[in-house]
């Protein structure tokens, strides 16, 4: 069993991924984050050492996970230069998981509100995005996460910001954060918006909420993917919709085991049923520093629990291909990887 995992880990190391539900400042290291409390004066009363402070990422439903993701982890960055610590780590996970195309979403709304400049942001991102394809020929697009923890005219605000400062770095929006004070329907404007300026549309949901929230993201948003979706297994409806649909569900098991919401425990975990469902699966890590996890991880996970076979995997793996926003040509390019790839 465990030579056959570690085999199995091999492979799926060997192969080159993409991944498409990933927060950038959740790649940030914690060492990173703690050098950053040191360098910008930084404290938190129970915080005195890096241990502390990886204690804090036990969270255990999604608001305390939002509170953690803008009070400790988006906090440490107090300059456009210290995202350099943000791009050396993303930019160290991506090849350590063997990915070579990954879509990053960036919440600027914190970073606006303590006063950074949205121009000089993307123009760090952009920065970034090129020095990790000089040094590993890795490719990183940006989805700009216009949020839904701060309200509608906040998001449209993130919208247009995104729209003025247009960069080919940055590829579309999502919307992330508190979907239980966030219900879709507010955000229809922006998301129509986003759709007719050519931007590709992600969206959270059903993540904290009932399948209700999903169709409603669905009908209001038009999102090209969703983010989660878990709870769309309360809904046969719904399931039967997106399997013939085939909308990405950007499935993040370990985040979902963290927020707890509609899982307790990995056997219980909806994925399989998707997928057995024929719903459009992909997996993805969503905050690999927070949940102490990586894209290897979470498909090592299914794999060892015995949820899928390698076999499955890897069809979950060309999914994550099939679903991203590449042209079809290099879409191509990197499922012919998978061709002779030890099934
Ligand atoms: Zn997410």
């Amino acid at each position: 069993m465990n030579s056959q995992s570690d085999e199995f880990r091999n492979i799926l190391i060997s192969l080159p991924k993409t991944e498409i539900h990933v927060h950038l400042e959740a790649m940030a290291r914690a060492e990173s984050i703690w050098t950053l409390w040191q360098k910008n004066k930084i404290s938190m009363d129970g915080v005195r050492n890096l241990d502390d402070l990886r204690r804090r990422f036990q969270i255990k439903t999604l608001d305390e996970f939002i509170g953690v993701f803008i009070n400790i982890v988006q906090n440490s960055f107090r300059t456009e230069s210290d995202f350099s610590y943000l791009i050396n780590d993303a930019g160290e996970y991506l090849k350590n998981n063997n990915i070579v195309y990954a879509e990053v979403f960036f919440a600027p709304t914190k970073f606006i509100k303590m006063g950074f400049s949205f121009p000089k942001i993307i123009e760090t991102l952009s920065g970034g995005a090129q020095s990790i394809r000089q040094k590993y020929g890795i490719e990183i697009k940006y989805l700009i996460d216009v949020s839904r923890t701060f309200g509608m005219e906040n998001a449209m605000s993130n919208l247009n910001l995104t729209l003025e400062h247009r960069s080919p770095d940055v590829i579309g929006i999502g919307l992330g954060g508190a979907e239980a004070s966030g219900p879709a329907r507010d955000y229809a404007e922006v998301y129509q918006k986003a759709r007719d300026s050519g931007l590709h549309v992600a969206a959270h949901s059903g993540e904290d909420m009932g399948p209700e929230a999903v169709w409603e993201t669905i009908n209001c948003l038009k999102p090209e993917r969703i983010g989660h979706g878990i709870s769309a297994v309360q809904d046969k409806k719904l399931m039967e919709y997106l399997a013939e649909k085939q909308i990405p569900l950007e499935v993040c098991p370990t985040s979902n085991l963290f927020t707890r919401k509609y899982v307790s425990e990995i056997s219980k975990h909806p994925v399989k049923t998707f997928y057995d469902n024929k719903l459009f699966v992909t997996i993805n890590s969503d905050d690999p520093t927070l949940f102490s996890t990586s894209l290897i991880d979470e498909y090592m996970l299914l794999y060892d629990n015995g949820i899928f076979t390698q076999e499955e995997i890897l069809s979950l793996m060309i999914n994550n291909i099939n679903a991203a926003f590449l042209p079809q040509n290099k879409k191509a390019e990197l499922r012919s990887y998978y061709e002779n790839s030890g099934n």
